[in-house]
């Protein structure tokens, strides 16, 4: 904790001194371009690999970098909702222009459904919400041969980002805004220990280095 302090003591003295226009523009009105949905995982940090300041990104950040399903309102669940609620509210009020979907390497989401029933059943939530991306892991076995376990890996993490972009379609006013050219939505994925960023081409179906 003394860290945290120490840490919010340098903010207030040395960054926001810093972008103090910034923060007196921001007091009572944000107008962010982009909704960033990306993993919990403490070594995603949207701001910094974006190089984003404050006000830019509307931030979702949840296990495996999920979107559920979208569903009707009678029929949303405790464990969805959150997500499905920043999503319209970044679309229907913010309205941003991006959607960024971010899985990253190494992700413990994403290996997680691969975890034996009597230990997912001691995290019930987290099982719960791992169900949501049953369909990722049913398209990795039908490709992964054998136990290699760094391929299956790195297929779920890339299949994952492909299979929340279709997820978020789903949505009647994403997909309204996606078809009118109004949206732009962008898979990526992130290699922690090299810093690469690659994006995903839906005509050549592949993720390609941009940084
Ligand atoms: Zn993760």
């Amino acid at each position: 904790m003394h860290n945290l302090v120490a840490g919010l003591i340098k903010f207030r003295t040395q960054d926001f001194e810093e972008h103090k226009n910034l923060f007196c523009k921001l007091k009572r009105h944000q107008e962010p371009h982009t909704l960033f949905i990306g993993c919990s995982d403490s070594r995603v940090v949207p701001e910094l690999i974006t190089k984003s300041l404050p006000g830019e990104l509307f931030v979702v950040r949840n296990i495996a970098n999920i979107v559920p399903n979208y569903k009707q309102p009678h029929e949303y669940l405790a464990t969805t909702s959150a997500t499905t609620a920043a999503i319209e509210y970044a679309i229907m009020v913010l309205k941003v222009k991006n959607i960024i979907i971010c899985g990253h390497s190494n992700c413990g989401g994403c290996a997680a459904i691969y975890l034996p029933e009597d230990v997912l059943d001691k995290i019930p939530a987290t099982k719960k919400w791992l169900e949501t991306s049953e369909n990722v892991k049913k398209r990795v076995m039908e490709e992964v041969k054998g136990s290699d376990l760094e391929m299956r890996e790195w297929l779920t993490e890339h299949i994952n980002i492909v299979e929340q972009i279709k997820h978020l379609l789903t949505y009647p006013y994403v997909e309204e805004k996606y078809n009118k050219g109004e949206l732009d939505i962008v898979g990526m994925y992130y290699r922690i220990e090299t810093g690469e960023v690659y994006i995903f081409n839906s005509q050549k179906s592949a993720f390609e280095l941009v940084n």
